[in-house]
């Protein structure tokens, strides 16, 4: 069966810097995928290289099918594929549902003329979403008001605005606290069983990943250092080696 997401032999430079070699991955229709590698391994690089941010050097990537290393951000949007960022990109000076309006893909081009053009189905969604993240009761709060951890889970909810096929998180959990880890990570369990959204997931917690994941792509040094069932990419000694020496 074809893969959701197939990228084949992608390779990316900066200048001199080769933060993409040859990288090849799958992620099937549903899957909850991993990426781990220490920092500057390219895994920041790879999800750009997946959601048009950036051309390719070298190599092909495809999602559902179609060959998308030609397209740029919003043309990718459009086909279901979305990522989100390590920092939060939210307005902080406006409310959350605003937010959550806004992240839509959207015609206007100012912001206010944009919130004129919602209607109640718009809000309702926004509402049903806010409430499955937890940030119903903080609905008309500005999203600056919030604790970071709440802005990640906000972030969230505004990716899912867009009704993705598949989302790319980068550090979802970076910088969250442990209690508000455990209620992002069943939200994404949620989005991923029970909406059908497919998680390609950047994580540097070992237990986050190993307990989201049903498998992990290790990087280092802008290569593929290994591949697998989270328990046998942990033990493999390559990807010891990499986080004790990198
Ligand atoms: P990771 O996400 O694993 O920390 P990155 O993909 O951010 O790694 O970085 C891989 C390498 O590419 C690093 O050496 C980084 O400095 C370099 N790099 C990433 N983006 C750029 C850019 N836009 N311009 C120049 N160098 C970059």
């Amino acid at each position: 069966m074809t893969p959701l997401l197939q990228v084949s032999h992608v390779s990316k430079s900066f200048g001199g810097i080769r933060a993409n070699q040859d990288i090849s991955l799958q992620v099937a229709d549903g899957e909850i995928v991993g990426i781990i590698g220490p920092n500057g391994s390219g895994k920041t690089t790879l999800f750009n290289s997946i959601v048009g941010y950036h051309p390719i050097d070298t190599g092909s990537i495809t999602f559902r099918g179609e060959e998308l290393s030609r397209l740029r951000v919003p043309h990718i949007a459009r086909r279901g594929l979305l990522r989100t960022f390590q920092q939060t990109r939210i307005y902080k000076k406006m409310t959350c549902v605003e937010n959550m309006l806004i992240s839509r893909p959207h015609t206007n081009e100012t912001l206010g003329t944009m919130l004129a053009d919602f209607d109640d189905a718009d809000y309702q969604e926004a509402y049903d979403l806010l409430e499955l993240v937890g940030l119903y009761a903080k609905r008309n709060l500005q999203a600056g008001e919030l604790s970071f951890g709440q802005q990640k889970l906000l972030e969230f909810a505004m990716a899912l605005m867009n009704k993705p096929r598949m989302l790319l998180l980068d550090e979802p959990t970076a910088g969250i606290n442990p209690t508000l880890i455990n209620g992002l990570l069943e939200r994404l369990v949620y989005a991923n069983r029970e909406l059908g959204i497919t998680l390609l997931v950047i994580e540097h917690n070992m237990r986050v990943i190993m307990s989201l994941a049903q498998r992990i792509y290790c990087l280092a040094h802008g290569q593929m250092l290994a591949d697998g069932d989270p328990e046998a990419v942990r033990a493999d000694p390559r990807v010891i080696d990499a986080y004790l020496g990198g």
